[in-house]
């Protein structure tokens, strides 16, 4: 069941968790966080060379070796602007692909239970572009048109996602649906970031920036989010990306099989760890249906350990 009020809260502010999953405060800003809804992928891929018997404990796998994991987007209103990062899986899978994951293409339905309309988004972020982080930049409809799905927005990607996309190369051309980047860079309102353009000016408005942490992809950004707190003091949150996918995944070594570069990714896993952890941002997942947000910190034995961040619902 999607819909349902409960009782206890007045009818204007639905409270429906699993369409709206929730919303937080970091500073001055206001995070909500939707979905594009669950979908299934196989456990043994999601964690690599982690043996089944330790995973299994941390997140059941069904019949069929598949784990659930979420499409998580978070929408930041820092006053100036609305900024939106990740846009799931959208509607455009074959139906072969929308049977394997089971998708369910619930963003719309989720920024509308949210009370968030398409058309005041200001700025559309990209982590990278797998089919599962970018697939509601476009819509596709019945006569086969593909649309902007957020019409006022300025759209924000790596160019060398762009790149190694076109590429269409055997290890990963599956995760790369140009429909879903190539209508927006060919009319211009999507702006490609490198690595370069990145150092001279990290940020994508005030208070949200972008910074490369390679080993997923090569190119795939992480979004800081960075609003003043009280006595001068700054409130950080970081969308990390598949860099770590779930709250699951917080131990540098329990990295994926999808990740092209495993080496690279534990290394990066504990460049931002060093950071996340003492200054207790709160980090914000992509595929942790049950956790879109967390605050991290070290257990008796030094391994990382995620908190889930209790959400205000609607
Ligand atoms: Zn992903």
């Amino acid at each position: 069941m999607l819909g349902g009020m409960d009782s206890a809260h007045p009818a204007s502010r639905p409270r429906d968790l699993a369409l709206a999953r929730g919303r937080t405060v970091v500073g001055d800003y206001e995070l909500t966080f939707c979905s594009d809804g669950t979908y299934l992928l196989d456990g043994g891929a999601m964690f690599g060379v982690v043996p089944k018997t330790l995973w299994q404990k941390r997140t059941p796998a069904d019949a069929e070796n598949r784990i659930l994991l979420g499409l998580n987007t978070t929408i930041v209103r820092t006053g100036a602007a609305t900024v939106l990062i990740e846009t799931g899986i959208g509607n455009k899978q074959s139906e072969k692909m929308q049977q394997i994951h089971q998708n369910r293409a619930l963003l719309p339905a989720s920024l509308a239970a949210a009370g968030i309309r398409p058309e005041e988004i200001t700025h559309v972020i990209n982590t990278h572009l797998h089919f599962d982080h970018c697939g509601w930049n476009t819509t596709l409809h019945p006569d086969g048109a593909v649309t902007p799905t957020f019409p006022n927005a300025r759209y924000f990607a790596h160019r060398g996602e762009v790149e190694h996309g076109h590429l269409q190369l055997d290890r990963d051309r599956v995760s790369y649906l140009s429909p879903n980047y190539d209508p927006l860079i060919e009319s211009g309102q999507m702006t490609l970031l490198d690595d370069e353009s990145i150092r001279r000016d990290p940020a994508i408005v005030q208070g949200i920036s972008v910074e490369r942490f390679p080993g997923h992809t090569a190119h795939m950004l992480a979004v800081h989010i960075r609003s003043a707190g009280p006595q001068g003091s700054e409130r950080r949150a970081c969308y990390i990306g598949d860099l770590i996918p779930t709250a699951h995944h917080v131990d540098p070594t329990w990295v994926m099989g999808y990740d092209l570069d495993p080496v690279t990714c534990i290394a990066e896993r504990k460049r931002f760890l060093a950071e996340a952890i003492p200054r207790q941002w709160l980090v914000l997942f992509t595929h942790d249906h049950h956790t879109p947000a967390a605050r991290l910190s070290l257990n008796d034995k030094g391994r990382p350990n995620a908190a889930a961040l209790p959400l205000e619902p609607w």
